[in-house]
């Protein structure tokens, strides 16, 4: 087993991070998952206290909302450079090890912010600085081909006026502000896709409905109607001009940084069902070594010591991606990697483990029947399994998305 330190200086911040699980975020977990579309107001308080945490600078990259390729991250002597994207994944597996969808409703922790942290400038950095922004890509016409969206965004003076519909966006009605993918011109393809900051309350823009889900019933998930919406230009993320050469580069850039981002949620909430499962095989009598091969031990122990080790492969490819963030080495591949080791891995062992555990898996008893439809998500958005391996099958034999799709 490759034991790997969780950093010195992240250490407290992470113990932090799996109390407030352990006490705010687990216990309430039955409650909304039961009472969906009902906002978790325990989470204010949370939200005060990690904002306390950000502000004193021990909690830099609590939620989503610290990813940034860290330029003012100290790097160790070593030339070895832990940051917000290393203390992001660590606490967010210790947080989701809690409850992904009380996670995912942490308020200015949502996927939006990532995207504003990754690639928004100093002066948008500061004028979004405590903002709560939900990711609005997908449209009933387009999910995984998200290059092919077809929203529009048309220059008017000093304001772009969007128009589009947006589905599945998660925290889409309690956030303060969306991101949202928009075409500049659809027949310049996918250069020619930026990404704007649209605060709720824009005239325009409205909150459609909202969907009852499989798993992670505590985060809403909205469908936003954009009508005429006009704002400003200046709250476009980047560069405006539309560049063939680059194609997808600008909004692309975030899924490095938030694809880790999601392989931790999955990773924290497969340990979950780790931890309980073997607490309850141990009760039944099953004998667990870690030290004899799966071969020589029970049916139950050699399975579950299979999913430990196949949890451990997606926990260090997902240190791996952050690590390379951190370190301003190109992700794209590890990113995905991790994505698709850690969503894949996240389903099989949540719904292994409730199979292990027989109908008190399958009850709500425990909370594994839970975790086994919380994680389902987590190989779908930021990517599904089949895209991830797309992009990782594309990068190790060196073709482009028009040669392997
Ligand atoms: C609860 C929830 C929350 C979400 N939150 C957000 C959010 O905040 N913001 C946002 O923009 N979106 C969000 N989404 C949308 C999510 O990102 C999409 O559902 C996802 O990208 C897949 O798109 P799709 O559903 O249109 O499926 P499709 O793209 O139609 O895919 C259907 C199936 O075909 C497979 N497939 C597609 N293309 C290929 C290919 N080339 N090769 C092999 N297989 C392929 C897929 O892997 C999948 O299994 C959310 C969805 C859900 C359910």
């Amino acid at each position: 087993m490759i034991s790997l330190e969780v950093p010195k200086k992240f250490r407290g911040f992470v113990n932090q991070a799996h109390q407030v699980a352990a006490e705010m975020l687990r216990p309430h977990s039955r409650t909304y998952d039961l009472a969906e579309h009902t906002y978790p107001k325990e989470l204010d308080m949370l939200a005060a206290m990690v904002d306390g945490l950000s502000a004193s600078g021990s909690g830099s990259g609590a939620g989503a909302a610290g990813v940034r390729r860290s330029e003012g991250d100290q790097a160790e002597p070593s030339g070895n450079r832990n940051g917000t994207n290393m203390s992001s994944v660590l606490s967010i597996m210790e947080m989701c090890w809690g409850d992904v969808g009380l996670l995912l409703s942490m308020p200015r922790q949502g996927l939006g912010n990532s995207a504003i942290a990754s690639v928004a400038d100093e002066e948008q950095l500061e004028r979004f600085k405590g903002v709560w922004a939900g990711m609005a890509i997908t449209e009933p016409g387009t999910g995984s081909d998200s290059a092919n969206i077809s929203t529009t965004a048309v220059r008017d003076g000093e304001d772009y006026v969007l128009n589009g519909e947006k589905i599945f966006v998660t925290a889409g009605d309690r956030c303060d502000a969306v991101v949202v993918w928009a075409t500049l011109d659809k027949s310049m393809g996918r250069a020619a896709i930026k990404s704007f900051v649209v605060p709720k309350g824009t005239p325009g823009m409205r909150v459609e409905r909202l969907d009852h889900k499989l798993g992670i019933r505590a985060s809403d998930t909205a469908t936003i109607v954009f009508d005429d919406c006009r704002v400003p230009a200046a709250n476009l993320l980047g560069t405006p001009d539309i560049d063939t050469s680059k194609g997808f580069a600008g909004v692309m850039q975030t899924f490095d940084n938030t694809r880790p981002l999601v392989a931790a949620m999955a990773v924290g909430c497969a340990r979950a069902a780790l931890e309980v499962t073997h607490d309850l095989l141990v009760e039944a009598g099953v004998q667990i070594h870690h030290d004899r091969p799966p071969a020589l031990q029970s049916s139950a122990a050699a399975t579950y010591l299979t999913m430990e080790a196949d949890w451990e492969a997606a926990y260090l490819l997902t240190l791996q991606a952050a690590w390379m963030a951190d370190n301003r080495e190109p992700n794209s591949l590890q990113a995905s990697m991790a994505k698709a080791k850690a969503g894949r891995v996240g389903n099989d062992i949540t719904l292994r483990c409730v199979e292990l555990a027989g109908s008190v898996g399958y009850s709500e008893h425990e909370l594994l029947e839970k975790w086994a439809r919380d994680s389902k998500i987590l190989d779908i958005f930021e990517g599904t399994q089949q895209i991830q391996q797309l992009i990782v099958a594309r990068r190790l034999l060196g073709k482009t998305s028009a040669e392997l799709k």
